[in-house]
């Protein structure tokens, strides 16, 4: 049996073992978007990040169960389809649609269950009508409030201070609340509002009880682990315990963790803000695994600042990656190397890799184990330290199988080198205005001219290619051709 993975535990405060609940399983519940727009290169950072640990979760040999939902009922989706005259359940389905579609661009797993709240107000109601039974609620003119006063250990999770946060917060017009922190399980409908019907009249959830309710309908009342942005920690998290906790009897969540933000020149990527790089966008700019890449290059819980530099960064460091690949894949050849000694330790970087993400799933660790079997696998390819071929071969056909285990839990190196390294040029060619059709066409002009002898056409041909701003490179497999616009 290996060690427990180490989590730091929002609710502790520390590191702690992961024990889930029932041994070998784990069920998992992440905070998804709120669809009233496109989501952004923030709301993916966190996604990707519990993309990876459900991912490396499986690949510790856990059956995870995976839950994120889909807030398709709240304020700013009502606003956005006023703002537009849509109906706003159709245009929470659109967004909810258009996030299918950035996700899988993206490669995020799908999640077990996508649950919305739409397809979920009985869930909702009967939890809402188990509270008041509890006598933790309140009704008050066809809106239902929680009274936090009922729960005394609110404020644990985000380690608030009660008074303070009592002092700080006022009944706002139109609330019909006891105390300033009690929150609305239920609103009474207002004209031209999404409603449905209820014992305390037509009306719909609040933000919070969806997530109670529908963890539970798919996860049971305890849950092993509970993610989302360090935004959600207050109110929504705190208020989720709460409720739960209050509902059951039982601890809600065993394991909180959240996810630093990424930052845009120095404050959060938040759509109120309006600082915002859509993911969309993004990937129209930069290959989705080397955004993936960026991502994992600091700890999921330290923030990170995004600019367009890192992202380049992280697109070089694929292409050297993925230019690795190509090359040992080449001196591979596909054939089958069979079993013997190897050269050095090559074993120790995928125990590095295990040990980082055992870690709280250290990323930037991660990566650079990955990095190290690259480092690795170029050397041997380039300068080999032993002459035994067999000895070569079977080192880095190990160091392949590595990469590949590694690479499927970081959700990098899915693509086929060349394709890769294609897309590659010609996103670099679209972004310097080169003309691909026109380098493939002198490309074609100069092979014909290789082909017959004729050097000098051919040389001249690679001069006009350069001034282009294309180089050419010779391999056994044709040529190769790179941007690289003259300084
Ligand atoms: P929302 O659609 O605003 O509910 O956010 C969806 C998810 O993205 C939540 O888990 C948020 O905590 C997270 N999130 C929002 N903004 C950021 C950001 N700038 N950096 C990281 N995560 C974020
Ligand atoms: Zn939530």
């Amino acid at each position: 049996m290996p060690a427990p993975i180490q989590i730091y535990n929002t609710l502790t405060g520390q590191k702690e073992p992961f024990q889930p609940l029932v041994p070998g399983e784990v069920r998992i519940y992440v905070c998804g978007p709120t669809v009233y727009s496109y989501v952004h290169i923030g709301n993916a950072r966190t996604f990707t990040s519990f993309d990876v640990i459900v991912r490396y979760l499986r690949y510790r040999g856990y059956r995870v169960h995976y839950v994120r939902n889909f807030t398709d009922v709240d304020d700013k989706i009502i606003k956005a389809a006023q703002d537009s005259g849509e109906d706003p359940i159709q245009l929470a389905a659109r967004f909810v649609d258009a996030f299918a579609e950035d996700a899988r661009a993206l490669r995020l797993i799908e999640p077990d269950v996508s649950p919305r709240v739409s397809d979920h107000i009985p869930d909702i109601v009967a939890f809402i009508a188990k509270l008041l039974e509890r006598g933790v609620a309140y009704e008050s003119q066809g809106d239902v409030y929680f009274a936090v006063s009922k729960y005394p250990a609110y404020a644990r999770l985000s380690r608030r201070n009660l008074d303070e946060l009592r002092a700080g917060e006022r009944v706002q017009p139109g609330e019909q609340k006891r105390e300033p922190l009690d929150f609305a399980l239920w609103k009474a409908a207002k004209p031209g509002e999404p409603a449905w019907d209820s014992p305390w009249g037509r009306g719909r959830p609040g933000w919070h009880i969806e997530c109670s309710a529908m963890s539970m309908r798919y996860l049971g009342e305890t849950l092993d682990i509970h993610g989302g942005g360090m935004d959600l920690l207050f109110p929504h998290h705190e208020n989720e315990v709460a409720q739960s906790e209050a509902a059951t009897g039982k601890p809600f969540c065993r394991y909180w963790m959240h996810c630093g933000f990424l930052d845009l020149e120095g404050a959060k990527m938040s759509k109120s803000l309006g600082n915002v790089v859509r993911l969309r966008d993004a990937l129209q700019r930069v290959d989705p695994e080397a955004l993936r890449c960026f991502f994992l290059s600091t700890h999921y819980r330290s923030p990170l600042a995004f600019s367009d530099k890192s992202l380049a960064d992280a697109e070089l460091r694929m292409e050297y990656f993925y230019e690795t690949l190509r090359r040992v894949d080449e001196r591979l050849g596909g054939q089958d190397v069979g079993p013997g000694p190897v050269h050095g330790q090559p074993e120790r970087f995928l125990a590095e890799f295990e040990a980082a993400m055992d870690d709280d799933f250290n990323f930037a660790g991660a990566l650079g184990s990955l990095s190290g079997m690259f480092a690795a696998m170029n050397e041997l390819v380039e300068r080999p330290p032993v002459r035994d071929r067999a000895l070569v071969g079977r080192t880095l056909a190990q160091l392949r199988r590595q990469v590949r285990a590694v690479a499927s839990v970081l959700g990098l190196l899915e693509d086929d080198p060349a394709a890769w390294l294609l897309r590659r040029r010609e996103r670099a060619a679209r972004a310097h205005g080169i003309d691909v059709a026109r380098v493939e066409q002198l490309l074609g002009q100069r092979q014909a001219a290789r082909a017959a002898k004729d050097f000098a056409t051919a040389d001249r041909l690679r001069e006009e290619l350069r001034a282009l701003g294309v180089s050419v490179m010779d391999t056994p497999q044709g040529p190769v051709w790179k941007v690289s616009p003259p300084r």
